[in-house]
């Protein structure tokens, strides 16, 4: 986190595509679609908001998942879920929920509007065929165990997974060692980090927008990073919130 090293280069600006999925849920697709396949170990993103709760009520009834992990990201709203182990639960504003679907759960995911807005994400994570057949297994973070961090002036973050300088994300033991984290950089601050080599790495913009790795990018957009050693964003006139994620790629062909 100093002027050494060497800034990730932005590959790939990718604007999200909407399309509807489980029962009739409104959504930006920027993984996992006609754009971006996958981005190893990164098989789907997948951002729903709206104010408009027709665009989420019917949610996502149940549905299985087998050899990889969900990780759903909560800023609004809430989603209530339970699976064919008898778990239930929610998760609600600011809370994350990493869960290993491992040889195969059935379950669903059911949204709810505070106010009709709701707002969130979920990314699919990889296993690799070692694991791909492991116990299903949950990570159910309360958004009080992700606290928002001001390491310098005008840079609030949220870290999920991952490092950032003495931090480490309340997420663990995970196969793919990710980084994954909310970041909000005021008008003219700017926020940098290094993440480590050799993992593949994308920010996706959803708020305002800036100089993200030296290329002016506005929300909301999905944006493939380079090798390098760091990444580097500085706020435009509205500052800017986006997504980190990066990971260990896996190296292994993928069947959906
Ligand atoms: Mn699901």
């Amino acid at each position: 986190m100093d002027d050494a090293g060497i800034l990730r280069p932005v590959l790939q600006v990718i604007e999200p595509q909407w399309v509807r999925e489980g029962a009739g849920v409104k959504l930006r697709r920027s993984i996992g679609g006609a754009s971006l396949d996958s981005l190893d170990p990164f098989l789907l993103l997948d951002h729903f908001g709206s104010h408009n709760p027709e665009d989420y009520r019917r949610g996502f009834p149940m549905h299985p998942h087998r050899g990889i992990e969900t990780v759903t990201y909560m800023l609004a709203g809430l989603v209530r879920h339970k699976d064919s182990l008898g778990n239930k639960g929610e998760i609600t504003s600011g809370d994350v929920q990493w869960m290993t679907a491992g040889g195969g759960i059935l379950h669903e995911e059911m949204p709810e509007g505070l106010g009709g807005h709701m707002e969130g994400f979920q990314l699919w994570v990889n296993l690799p065929s070692e694991l791909k057949m492991c116990p299903p297994r949950y990570q159910e973070i309360p958004a009080s165990k992700v606290p928002w961090l001001n390491p310098v002036k005008g840079v609030a973050i949220r870290l999920i997974a991952g490092k950032y300088g003495n931090h480490t994300g309340p997420v663990s033991g995970i196969y793919v060692d990710p980084t994954y984290m909310d970041v909000a950089v005021e008008c003219g601050d700017t926020f940098e980090m290094d993440l480590l080599i050799g993992h593949n790495a994308f920010l996706y913009v959803f708020k305002g927008g800036g100089l993200f790795c030296n290329t002016q990018i506005e929300s909301t957009r999905l944006v493939v990073l380079g090798e390098g050693e760091k990444i580097s964003v500085t706020g435009g006139l509205l500052g800017t919130r986006f997504l980190v994620a990066a990971a260990k790629p896996l190296r292994e062909p993928i069947v959906r």
